[in-house]
């Protein structure tokens, strides 16, 4: 009697494991095209705008005078659209864009908070002595502008070991650009009226790095 009930379970069994193999297949295929998806992407520019789109875990510096991530995100889609109107492509990227890409220069934008307020300001970040060019470049354009202290290059391991760094690839150079510190009040009141056109600076930069015209330098 026991033999004819295990024939019985038989085609159940085997129809559990058709459909454990259309499961997996679905899966194989999606991952698939997620992979296909993770391709490098090409593009002039890189634009990061910091913290951008997190909920918990690194969201970034709030003061009452804003939170960092909105204004990281203000600077960077000016940016984005004046390279854009220049006719510079330009990969606008939040903060876990994840995918690699080959551009000329790739910029991360930051505003530094610091408990101890007003004893940050603004600083770069980089990976490679090769973008020492560009760090200096960014210095020259933003010191006569920026009327407040700097920090030295690379001052913390969030500047010289960014993660980003893994996902971009530029001929020319990957900075972190921390325009200020949004938790020292004078900083913060001269910055946050001038986000938009530090978004134009950010773009005039980039334009003079890959050599594209058409993109003005705003007056402060
Ligand atoms: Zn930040």
């Amino acid at each position: 009697m026991g033999t004819p009930k295990e024939e019985e379970k038989k085609p159940e069994q085997s129809n559990t494991v058709a459909f454990l193999l259309i499961i997996i297949m679905i899966g194989l295929f999606l991952l698939l095209i997620g992979e296909y998806d993770k391709q490098p992407e090409d593009a002039n520019v890189y634009i990061q705008a910091g913290h951008e789109g997190r909920v918990f875990g690194k969201t970034g510096s709030v003061s009452q005078y804003g939170r960092e991530m909105d204004w990281n995100v203000t600077v960077a889609n000016e940016a984005t659209r004046v390279l854009r109107n220049a006719g510079v492509s330009v990969i606008r990227a939040a903060a876990d864009h994840k995918r690699k890409s080959n551009v000329q220069l790739a910029i991360s934008i930051h505003f530094d908070g610091s408990k101890r307020v007003c004893r940050a300001g603004a600083s770069v970040g980089f990976s490679r002595s090769s973008n020492r060019s560009a760090v200096r470049a960014w210095k020259r354009l933003y010191s006569p502008i920026f009327p407040f202290r700097w920090m030295r290059d690379n001052f913390s391991k969030n500047l010289s070991r960014y993660y980003n760094y893994y996902y971009t690839n530029a001929s020319d150079a990957e900075l972190v650009l921390e325009l200020g510190e949004i938790s020292c009040p004078e900083q913060a009141r001269w910055l946050k009226p001038r986000l938009r056109k530090l978004g134009r600076l950010v773009a005039y930069f980039a334009a003079q790095r890959i050599g594209a015209s058409g993109v003005a330098k705003p007056r402060f």
